[in-house]
């Protein structure tokens, strides 16, 4: 296994290349190859350069990652919020959303993490949007931006959020993290008749099963 100090991920380093669209942790982290351990060069792959390793040949693609969130109503038309205890957006209230593991599907996704970050059980009723988060701090990510209707349980934070709660969409908390709001809750207070689209929804699986 080869090992050197040349710092490839251009963070002042004369051999690195740079992310133009992207500074993230991950990018600027990616030094050695995650197969071998050697060390990765910046080289032209498909039409980008990228890091590839001189030893085993293994290119270090670098994607964003699938994450899903969860606009999770009650039978008030309340929407679910949990607060943060961690960065980024410590003390903000946010959507529950998380990262999907690599075996499961988005649907499983937002509902594992609704359970885990407000302790509410949730089905999901549809897909509302897909969000392409190129600035977030961590990795950049795509976003499935799921409707889901809550089915038991009550509001109880995780392990990494300090509080949770139902809100109307027309009395949220000020401090919401992540552009939550702008990107998605503003446009369900906008929506008029959205908790009738979501009972219609309920209606037309109740009529299906
Ligand atoms: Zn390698």
């Amino acid at each position: 296994m080869r090992r050197s100090p040349d710092p490839l991920c251009g963070f002042g380093g004369a051999r690195g290349f740079v992310f133009p669209r992207c500074r993230s942790a991950l990018h600027q982290k990616a030094r050695y190859c995650p197969l071998c351990g050697s060390l990765l060069a910046g080289t032209r792959v498909s039409g980008r350069v990228r890091g590839r390793c001189g030893d085993c040949g293994f290119v270090a693609f670098m994607n964003p990652a699938s994450a899903s969130l969860g606009v999770v109503l009650n039978e008030a038309g309340e929407v679910l919020l949990i607060r943060r205890a961690i960065e980024p957006f410590l003390g903000a209230w946010s959507l529950p959303a998380g990262y999907q593991e690599i075996d499961e599907s988005p649907e499983e996704a937002v509902r594992r993490e609704v359970f885990e970050e407000g302790g509410v059980d949730c089905v999901v009723e549809g897909l509302l949007d897909l969000l392409f988060i190129p600035d977030d701090p961590r990795k950049p990510g795509n976003v499935a931006v799921f409707l889901c209707r809550a089915t038991g349980g009550e509001p109880r934070p995780g392990s990494e959020e300090s509080q949770a709660g139902f809100f109307p969409l027309s009395r949220l908390p000020d401090n919401i993290g992540f552009d939550n709001a702008e990107r998605i809750l503003n446009r369900l207070q906008g929506a008029t008749g959205f908790a009738q689209r979501l009972s219609q929804l309920s209606r037309t699986l109740d009529e299906r099963t």
